[in-house]
C-alpha cells in the first residue's frame, strides 16, 4: 500500500538545495517514492509535486494538473511522472498567472511563466520522452522545475505586493 508522506514547509532547507539525478533504470526504492508521492499528491489536492518537497533531494517531479479545491479551473490531465527532466525550451510569450504552493501553505502570488515549453524526461519504464505543454500544465511543471534547483515560486513574484493569503486571493479571484 502507498503511504501518505510528510510535506516539508518552507524553512527547511530541503527546499534550497539543488537535486541529484536518478540513475536508470529505476530501482525498488525509486518505485516506492513515485507510487507514495502519486499517493500523497491526490490526497492533498496538489497539481504537482517534486520530491525535494517530501524531503529528497532528487531529480522526480508528477504534474498532475486536475480540477480540485485549490484549483477548482484546472483542466483534466492524467499525471506525468518526470525522472531527470530537463527544460529544453521556453517560449518568449509569457503569462502571469496566481501559484501557491504545498510547501508554503496559505500563501499565493502572481508568478510570469512562459507560456509553452518544451521538455524531456525519462519515464517510469525508463523511456526518453520529449513533450511539449502549454498554459496551466506549462505553468505547473515550471513551478515544479524550479524545486528541483532549490527555487520556489515566492522568488519569482515581480515584488512582495504580487502576494496574497488563501483567504484574500479567494477574494480576489472571486470578485
Ligand atoms: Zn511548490
Amino acid at each position: 500500500m502507498p503511504e501518505q508522506l510528510e510535506i516539508a514547509q518552507l524553512g527547511n532547507p530541503v527546499l534550497r538545495k539543488r537535486t541529484e539525478g536518478i540513475p536508470v533504470p529505476l530501482r525498488s526504492p525509486h518505485l516506492h517514492l513515485m507510487d507514495n508521492m502519486l499517493f500523497t499528491l491526490k490526497n492533498v489536492n496538489g497539481v504537482g509535486l517534486a520530491a525535494p518537497q517530501v524531503y529528497v533531494s532528487d531529480k522526480l517531479l508528477i504534474i498532475a494538473p486536475a480540477p480540485n479545491d485549490r484549483y477548482p479551473d484546472a483542466p483534466n490531465m492524467d499525471s506525468i511522472i518526470m525522472i531527470n527532466p530537463h527544460l529544453k525550451w521556453l517560449s518568449p510569450e509569457t503569462e502571469d498567472g496566481w501559484e501557491g504552493c504545498l510547501s508554503i501553505p496559505g500563501l499565493r502570488g502572481i508568478v510570469q511563466r512562459a507560456l509553452s515549453v518544451e521538455v524531456s524526461y525519462t519515464d517510469t519504464s525508463g523511456k526518453s520522452n520529449n513533450i511539449r505543454l502549454s498554459g496551466f500544465p506549462a505553468r505547473v511543471f515550471q513551478h515544479e522545475y524550479d524545486h528541483l534547483q532549490g527555487m520556489l515560486f515566492i522568488d519569482r513574484v515581480k515584488s512582495t505586493e504580487y502576494l496574497a493569503t488563501e483567504k484574500e486571493y479567494i477574494r480576489i479571484v472571486q470578485s
